[in-house]
């Protein structure tokens, strides 16, 4: 537990979120800012550094009186060093985030995967609190993971490991974008079921997906599946369950591999639709996991939304203090 406040950043690819948190890690001060990546480098750098002092501001805090800030950033990245090694979406190719924010905060700076953070904050303070063995997977654009094991995150040789999105589920599958085929991502995160979907548009079998989208399904949400599902399109229902089957898959493997106490499922699809994640998951769970592993693990819905990352990332710095 820190002695003072620390503060954790969601470096996302459209929005940075701070929070300020007490020892107890209640949030008592956030701020948000669009990250605006294409503005450049050194334009994120300063975003970030206004979101944390306005957030600091918020909680009528100094940011010099700061224990550390924590960030969780997409990856690759180092977690030993805080180099971002290579992060497309922000147009980043190995910067030292850990270092340039030390230097503008005057404060120590951790820098961790988002989906790392995701699940030591679900591990912590969330839906896994009090057990030893989990595994998080955040569903969304692409499908993040993390591994707390013996209840600290698990890192590998690489400092890279949990890249649970990037499982081979089919070596002859769709193309992902990590160069491989057939990855998790490329079969069931939403750019996946967009491509699908937009084929069932075309053939006249999702009107009210068009519709919930604007017209435009490359765009769609998680939030127009769930409408256009509820609203009676059976094809989209049929592309999403598959896409919830397959995560239960690889969760069946990965259940074998680690045993896990439980696995918390989270991510905007998750939480636009829930019931059919976890029903699939589940499901799928039952038949791909050996049943003595499969008696011994939960599969959860994860609890903290969207303050998952921040929260992870306070923990991060306030743990190694
Ligand atoms: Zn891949």
């Amino acid at each position: 537990m820190p002695d003072r406040f620390v503060v954790g950043v969601d470096l996302g690819g459209t929005k940075i979120l701070a929070l300020v948190v007490d020892k107890q890690f209640a949030v008592v001060g956030r701020a948000k800012k669009s990250t605006k990546a294409q503005e450049g480098v050194a334009h994120v750098h300063d975003r970030i550094v206004a979101a944390v002092i306005e957030a600091c501001r918020g909680a009528g805090l100094d940011p010099k009186a700061l224990a550390g800030v924590g960030v969780g950033s997409p990856g690759p990245l180092d977690p030993a060093t805080g180099v971002i090694i290579d992060s497309p979406n922000l147009g980043w190719h190995n910067y030292p985030l850990r270092e340039k924010l030390q230097q503008a905060l005057g404060v120590p700076v951790a820098v961790d995967n988002d989906a790392n953070l995701g699940t030591l904050s679900e591990q912590r303070l969330g839906a896994a609190r009090g057990k030893q063995h989990v595994v998080g997977i955040f569903a969304g654009t692409g499908i993040g993971g993390g591994l707390v094991l013996n209840g600290q995150l698990f890192y590998g040789a690489s400092g890279a490991a949990g890249e649970i999105g990037h499982i081979v589920m089919n070596p002859d599958g769709p193309l992902c974008g990590c160069g491989n085929r057939g990855c998790l991502e490329a079969i069931a995160s939403r750019s996946a079921i967009a491509g699908e979907a937009a084929v069932a548009a075309v053939r006249g079998h999702a009107p009210h997906l068009l519709a919930a989208c604007g017209g435009d399904v490359t765009k769609v949400r998680s939030g127009d599946l769930a409408e256009a599902i509820q609203a009676g399109d059976q094809a989209i229902e049929t592309i999403v369950r598959r896409a919830a089957r397959y995560i239960g898959i690889a969760i069946g493997s990965l259940v074998n591999l680690l045993s896990p106490d439980c696995v918390v499922l989270g991510g905007g699809m998750v939480e636009a639709m829930e019931d059919i994640f976890l029903a699939e998951a589940r499901e799928a769970l039952k038949h791909h996991a050996m049943p003595y592993l499969a008696q011994r693990v939960e599969i959860m819905p994860a609890r903290l939304g969207d303050d998952a990352v921040a929260l992870g990332a306070a923990l991060l710095i306030a743990e190694k203090r």
